[in-house]
């Protein structure tokens, strides 16, 4: 037997083309991705990538081929390694794992994975819940990781943090190192969670607008917050006063969500709150498509990766809904 060190050496190169051939094409008419002229020929291959096909279009001139103005455009590396490093993503692998078992630099699996992930909340933006839906606020310790202006050894300006560092008692801030999170959780199933920079009655009323069709019943505890909340039939459970379920009424499947989500955010040791909403915003992806196993998964994202409209905007990270993009919105509504 030889002896291996990637999996991907057993993927086999034409069969990789084919499959991606087949994402990037399944769905959509085969047109130019710069004039969207849909007037193409043949146009032979690439000897250095076997099995990828070229096209040229008789509108612009120009050639182009099944990566073309996608994420895997000009990749270096064999398609192979994307396809496998979607996978890994999809089992919530941190991005040095991914490097490690793809063979590839730390920063390439990073970029990568920043790519993916983007391109697979496009599968989240229009998503919003209706019917019964559950709602809870989690604060995470989020501060400066790998955020040096300069370069090189960054300077703090500060104390080191300290992982383990007992935390201020209250509510966490953005400013505090500790943004919060809301969950909003459907009763149906379908899950949207949201990075905030504080728990203010605005900032849950903008947040709960662009999760919950108005009219929804929403159960939630009894955060003064929730309570100010409008637009919706509200109803909360006391766990001041021990009481955690009232018939129909407790937010059990959100408190579900945290204890599943916490994990999830622990594998990449520490987060930088600049990077929160992304990890945030890729979790719902997973959990909205919990009935596919990892590699259907991967394929969903391989999909939206291979859509040029959604390349390009994933990879300025457009379909991140950051902290700024919230007080955006807040001020639009002022
Ligand atoms: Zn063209």
């Amino acid at each position: 037997m030889p002896v291996l060190s990637y999996i991907h050496q057993l993927f086999h190169l034409d069969q990789c083309q084919a499959y991606i051939h087949t994402l990037r094409w399944q769905d959509r008419p085969l047109q130019c991705p710069r004039c969207h002229s849909h007037e193409v020929d043949p146009w032979g291959q690439y000897h250095y990538r076997p099995g990828c096909k070229r096209y040229r279009c008789t509108g612009c001139k120009r050639t182009f081929n099944d990566l073309t103005e996608t994420l895997l455009h000009q990749s270096q590396r064999p398609l192979a390694y994307w396809i496998l490093a979607a996978f890994l993503l999809c089992l919530a692998c941190s991005s040095r794992r991914i490097a490690r078992e793809v063979g590839v630099h730390v920063r390439t699996s990073y970029r990568w994975c920043w790519w993916l992930r983007n391109a697979a909340l496009s599968y989240e933006m229009q998503r919003q819940l209706e019917g019964t839906v559950e709602a809870d606020d989690l604060y995470h310790t989020a501060g400066q990781k790998g955020q040096a202006h300069q370069g090189g050894k960054k300077s703090l300006g500060r104390r080191a943090r300290g992982r383990r560092k007992k935390r201020e008692p209250g509510r966490g801030h953005y400013d505090k190192d500790r943004p919060a999170i809301i969950a909003w959780v459907s009763r149906q199933g379908a899950v949207v969670l949201q990075a905030t920079r504080d728990f203010t009655v605005k900032t849950v009323q903008k947040a709960a607008d662009l999760a919950v069709r108005a009219g929804s019943r929403l159960y939630t505890d009894s955060a003064s917050s929730y309570r100010a909340l409008q637009g919706y039939v509200h109803d909360f459970v006391n766990h001041t006063k021990k009481e955690y379920a009232r018939g129909e009424v407790h937010e059990n499947r959100a408190e579900c969500l945290f204890s599943l989500l916490k994990p999830y955010l622990h594998v990449f040791r520490g987060i930088s709150k600049i990077n929160l909403p992304g990890y945030i915003g890729f979790f719902p992806c997973l959990r909205n498509f919990r009935q596919q196993n990892a590699f259907e998964q991967a394929e969903l994202i391989l999909r939206a990766a291979l859509d040029p409209a959604i390349a390009r905007r994933a990879k300025k990270g457009e379909f991140v809904t950051c902290f700024d993009h919230f007080d955006l919105l807040q001020t639009a509504i002022n």
